[in-house]
Order: C-alpha cells, then sequence, then structure tokens
C-alpha cells in the first residue's frame, strides 16, 4: 500500500504515461486509451520512491502556512508589506502596505485567500495594460483578457481569441512575465506548438526556451499556491 493515493485518468491524446504532482501534493497520472488501469498502476508503483520525495519536498516547503509580511512583486517591480487588522472589513491598500481586516478571526489560510483576492485585482489592473503594449508590438489582438488564479497554467489561449493569464504572473521577473503574454498572443495566429509557432515567439523573444525553461511554479512562494 503507498502511502499516497494516485488519481489514474485517461488522456486519449497522450501516447504515454505521465505522472504530475500538483502543487497541494495531489498526484494525478494520465494514461493512453491502450494502457489498462492495473498497467498504470504498475507504473505508479516503479516510480513510489520518486513520486514520495517529490511529495516531501512540497510538504517542506508548505509547513508551517504564515501570512507574508512583505510581498515582492516581481513583474510591477513593487514590494508591499502585509499587515492585519483586527477591527473593520476588507482588505486595504494603505502607503504601500496591504491590510488585512481579518474581523477577530484567526485564521491565517482566509488571510491568504483574502490576499490572493486582492492581488486578483492588481493583476486585472496592470496585466491588461502589458498586454496592449505587446499587442502594439506584435500586431496580435485578443479578443478579451482574463485574469485567473490557475495552478497549473501561466496562461491559455481559447480558438475564440480569449486570452487568459495567470494572477501569479505577478511574481515572477518582468521578462518571464513578457515570455508568457508573447507566448499567449502568438497562440493568436498559431494555435499549436508547431516551428511556424516557436518561430514567430521567437521572432519577439528571442531567448524563449531559456525563459520557457525558468518558468516554474514551485519556485513561487508558498502563499501564492495554497488553494
Ligand atoms: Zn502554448
Amino acid at each position: 500500500m503507498l502511502p499516497f493515493r494516485a488519481i489514474i485518468k485517461t488522456d486519449t491524446r497522450s501516447k504515454k504515461i505521465r505522472i504530475k504532482i500538483g502543487l497541494m501534493g495531489d498526484v494525478v497520472v494520465s494514461k493512453p486509451k491502450y494502457c489498462s488501469q492495473s498497467c498504470a498502476q504498475d507504473f505508479v508503483n516503479l516510480h513510489s520512491d520518486w513520486i514520495e520525495a517529490q511529495l516531501a519536498k512540497i510538504k517542506d516547503r508548505r509547513m508551517p502556512l504564515q501570512l507574508p509580511t512583505k510581498i515582492d512583486l516581481k513583474a510591477m517591480g513593487q514590494t508591499f508589506n502585509i499587515k492585519t487588522n483586527i477591527s473593520g472589513r476588507g482588505v486595504k491598500l494603505i502607503n504601500n502596505e496591504i491590510i488585512i481586516n481579518r474581523f477577530n478571526q484567526d485564521d491565517i489560510k482566509k488571510d491568504i485567500l483574502r490576499l490572493q483576492k486582492y492581488i486578483k485585482k492588481i493583476a486585472e489592473d496592470f496585466i491588461p495594460k502589458e498586454v496592449k503594449a505587446l499587442s502594439m508590438l506584435t500586431k496580435l489582438q485578443p479578443q478579451t483578457i482574463c485574469i485567473r488564479n490557475q495552478q497549473t497554467r501561466w496562461g491559455s489561449c481559447s480558438n475564440r481569441g480569449c486570452i487568459s493569464l495567470n494572477q501569479k504572473l505577478l511574481l515572477i521577473n518582468p521578462t518571464l512575465m513578457r515570455y508568457v503574454i508573447i507566448h499567449e498572443l502568438c497562440h493568436l495566429q498559431e494555435m499549436n506548438h508547431s516551428k511556424n509557432f516557436w518561430k514567430l515567439v521567437q521572432r519577439y523573444q528571442p531567448n524563449f526556451k531559456e525563459l520557457d525553461s525558468k518558468l516554474d511554479f514551485n519556485k513561487l512562494p508558498v502563499w501564492a499556491i495554497v488553494k
């Protein structure tokens, strides 16, 4: 009996078995259609040491859960102090200080979720401006831009021309954020990861390969990935 539970899913488009460890320690195995449930389970058993090592790493990072005293929104080049207040309501920004009013409750996770929600607001104001500037450069214009708080994707582009971008982009450096936006904008023209797509990306971001390899949700601070 393994000390973790793996969720096995069938992915009709995939050709091999993949194990994905979520940021919160969920183990998801996607298997191609031809591979049976027990064959996928064998695969998990075979890789259980590796899975356990990954889970241990995540656990180390998660404990103990703390509200940050300062957050660094690198993409904006701005840092904010975080304070809590026992009276009052809502989350407010006063002189570079984000104040979380917690009305007498002592629940760090709730505070963190409210902080994330507030960061979404900041992202909704900041990221679309960046997209507009890069749209001018690339002449690629999305129909809509929406900011989300996804756990596994930095961005996505729908075939109706809507671009979704992760609010966590604020936490990575501006060059990386720029690359993610360019990547999604280029999908407006090439809805795939074909040679033509990467050629287009390269036109606006020559070192895209290096940047792509630096994108890592595991490098984000713990408070940002709690859900
Ligand atoms: Zn892509």
